[in-house]
């Protein structure tokens, strides 16, 4: 049998050997040009994808690119999602812009990656449509990136465009390749990847067709990365995988994700754990009574509840029941009772009946979720859902919609102003994108506080008073200062 952590290893060499190479081609035209090359990446969709976007950055900026937020720059690449179907049509719109740019600036590279990459009628459709794409990857081979660079630019013969195209898409795969270049976005905080793909087939998700089967990463590869990162300042990291509470079900010895968590909470330095996302049917009794002892792991859920109706449950391939739910936020507000829970709802799933909505409202009503990512159901090809025949009039889903929105904007609006009046911890993030004068800061409960504040709090945890409560944030005052 193949020893994947050593050729895990071998890969990661040979990549940073190529990334070198294209630096020592990059420096010697930056000799000559007196120019650096530039990029830019817009990121479509989740928080798995904006960290695999700082990956890419990583290595773009480790072979001599600089960053620009326009994509009038030298590499365009765009991370795309598939998850809903105006997420594709997004892309499609935007690459007729950037094939206009491309004919101003014909050695511009494009690059498109990411989960609609891993739909071969995507890639067929940009194959025929945007022959000017000079690079296609997915999800499973990003730390290609400089391979799949040199290969373009050592490819210039063919006649047309499409013929020097470079796609390089893999159905699947097992490999994790590590420490290779990163470019976080934030210093103090970061997201660390613990398990990748997703094995739940939920019948309406297209995300186990691109993201591939789960692997978690090593348990010590883990630790290692958090402590390099809170060597390098880092206090508050994220925990990323599709289902975070499956982690570890793959390893050998198996460990648990409540472990995990425990193992991190001991590294010095890293004061906030975060974590995403806890699909609600592997939710463990161990994990809840770790949330409930920890001092580091923040008092935010994210749990995604989909339907509040038990028959679409069951037909979504969810694996809990409304009332498994219902049980299991119980359990967690009695073990963290200042927790906020948070969810993502789907309306208009094929079936969905009044009667099904209305169990929806019921869980909305009764958790009183702090807030909600709410989706109308998009047909994805290939899932079981999309070929169901009782699909939802748009009308009846929009009406739907806009009900849910009105009664988790009025649950929102009672969990917001929870804390006011008390002083909480904050972790200083940035300058109110606003208002300069003000900077902002996030609670461990993931609500947002805006102050007045001198720039070198950034990055730092300090206590602030929240004095009044704006509905989604609030207006403070650092404790030391006058309120
Ligand atoms: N793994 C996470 C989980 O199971 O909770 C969610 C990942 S998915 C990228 C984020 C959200 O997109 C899902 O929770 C679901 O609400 C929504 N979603 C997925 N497929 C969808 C579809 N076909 N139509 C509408 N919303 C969808
Ligand atoms: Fe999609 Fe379900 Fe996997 Fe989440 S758990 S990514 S919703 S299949």
């Amino acid at each position: 049998m193949k020893n994947i952590d050593n050729t895990n290893e071998i890969e990661a060499k040979k990549q940073l050997n190529i990334i070198n190479e294209l630096k020592e081609r990059y420096d010697s035209e930056y000799v000559r040009t007196g120019r650096r090359k530039t990029y830019h990446i817009e990121t479509f969709g989740c928080q798995m994808n904006s960290r695999d976007s700082e990956k890419i950055s990583g290595i773009l900026k480790q072979i001599g690119y600089i960053e620009t937020d326009t994509e009038d720059a030298d590499f365009v690449l765009y991370n795309t999602c598939t998850v809903r179907e105006n997420a594709n049509n997004r892309v499609y719109g935007r690459l007729g812009y950037l094939g206009m740019l491309k004919k101003k600036n014909p050695d511009m590279l494009i690059a498109i990656c990411g989960c609609m990459m891993q739909e071969t009628t995507a890639v067929e459709k940009i194959k025929r449509s945007y022959p000017f794409v000079d690079i296609i990857f997915g999800t499973h081979n990003i730390f290609k990136l400089a391979q799949l660079i040199r290969t373009r630019l050592d490819n210039n013969n063919g006649s047309k465009q499409s013929e020097r195209m470079v796609i390089d898409l893999w159905k699947d795969t097992d490999m994790i390749v590590e420490n290779l270049p990163n470019d976080r976005k934030y210093p103090f905080k970061a997201g660390v990847n613990i398990i990748f793909g997703c094995n739940n087939f939920c019948s309406y998700c297209i995300v186990p067709y691109v993201r591939g089967r789960e692997r978690s990463r090593n348990l010590e590869d883990i630790l290692a990365e958090i402590k390099l990162l809170a060597d390098d300042g880092v206090i508050e990291v994220m925990l990323l995988g599709q289902n975070v509470n499956s982690y570890g079900k793959n390893l050998n010895p198996q460990i648990s994700f409540a472990s995990l968590l425990q193992e991190i909470e001991k590294v010095n330095g890293i004061e906030r754990i975060r974590f995403m996302t806890s699909h609600p049917k592997d939710l463990s009794q161990e994990l809840i009574d770790v949330m409930g002892a920890s001092k580091k792991i923040c008092k935010h859920l994210h749990l995604p509840l989909q339907s509040g109706s038990s028959r679409l449950l069951k037909i979504m391939n969810r694996k809990y029941t409304k009332e498994d739910y219902l049980d299991l936020v119980a359990r967690i507000r009695k073990s963290v009772p200042d927790i906020s829970i948070t969810t993502d709802i789907i309306v208009g799933f094929p079936g969905e009946t009044e009667e099904d909505f209305m169990e929806t409202m019921d869980v909305v009503k009764k958790v009183g979720f702090d807030s909600a990512f709410t989706f109308l159901y998009s047909k994805r090809t290939g899932t079981p859902a999309a070929t169901m025949d009782d699909q939802v009039e748009e009308e009846i889903a929009k009406e739907r919609f806009n009900r849910l929105l009105d009664a988790i904007s009025e649950s929102s609006a009672k969990a917001a102003g929870r804390d006011e009046h008390s002083v909480v911890d904050v972790l200083v993030e940035e300058v109110n994108s606003q208002n300069d004068s003000l900077l902002t800061g996030r609670l461990s409960n993931n609500m947002l506080v805006h102050f007045e504040g001198d720039r070198d709090l950034i990055g730092k945890i300090i206590p602030v008073y929240l004095k009044e409560s704006k509905g989604f944030y609030y207006i403070g005052t650092p404790v030391d200062g006058e309120y």
